[in-house]
């Protein structure tokens, strides 16, 4: 059974509750072309692969206390291509595959939303798409994260967008899924104040969060 819940449309699902509220660093995560191989409106469990790297990525955040969550628009649920029980048996998947690997995410975020499909379109569902920063917001409030020191990864420039719109210290684009074709207008986003990394996949990522999360003053 899932244990999360629908908040204004958008499934949340803290999975790890931490006993202490302190609001500590944090990873933000993109699921599809991220960490699982990207596959066009991914719904069938049985199409989930991890990427490489993924599950090491996590497993040295949960050992270092860095709470990881995962933020992934889910439009194909709006567009009627599959529904949320589709969606909870892929994240039951991904979630299974990474706990082989010894590793747990802390929350997940997922957007059912897009401006083509979703009735009434306005700037309060806009916010929880990303690039808008609502998952992003959703997830530091559940796992008690402080977005202004806390990082993302993702393929996609809306996940670039999206941490940049949250005020995260740091974004890190990884060349699989649709990363090649966002790369340039990605690591433009970067300035003194956002960081922004190019990295070829999750182990390359992982080196900068070490850096950069682990190691930070
Ligand atoms: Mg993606």
């Amino acid at each position: 059974m899932p244990t999360g819940r629908l908040v204004d449309g958008c499934w949340i699902d803290i999975r790890c509750p931490r006993m202490s509220s302190e609001k500590v660093p944090g990873l933000i995560l993109d699921r599809d072309g991220t960490i699982v191989e990207f596959v066009n409106y991914l719904h069938r469990p049985e199409e989930v692969r991890l990427l490489a790297g993924a599950a090491d990525l996590i497993r040295c955040a949960n050992d270092s206390g860095i709470p990881v969550g995962v933020a992934t628009n889910q439009a194909g649920i709006d567009r009627g291509f599959y529904g949320w029980k589709d969606f909870h048996a892929v994240e039951a998947e991904v979630a299974r595959q990474l706990d082989q690997g010894g590793a747990d995410i802390d929350g997940v975020a997922a957007c059912p939303f897009h401006p083509e499909v979703t009735p009434s379109w306005n700037d309060s569902l806009a916010r929880w798409r990303k690039p808008g920063p609502g998952m992003y917001e959703a997830l530091a409030q559940g796992i008690h994260i402080d977005l202004e020191r806390s990082w993302a990864v993702g393929d996609n420039i809306t996940d670039i967008e999206a941490a940049r719109a949250s005020n995260m210290a740091g974004a890190i684009h990884v060349a699989t899924g649709h990363g090649e074709k966002f790369r340039e207008e990605a690591l433009s986003l970067g300035s003194e104040n956002f960081l922004v990394f190019p990295a070829a996949n999750l182990f390359c990522a992982q080196k900068i969060v070490a850096k950069y999360l682990y190691e930070a003053p």
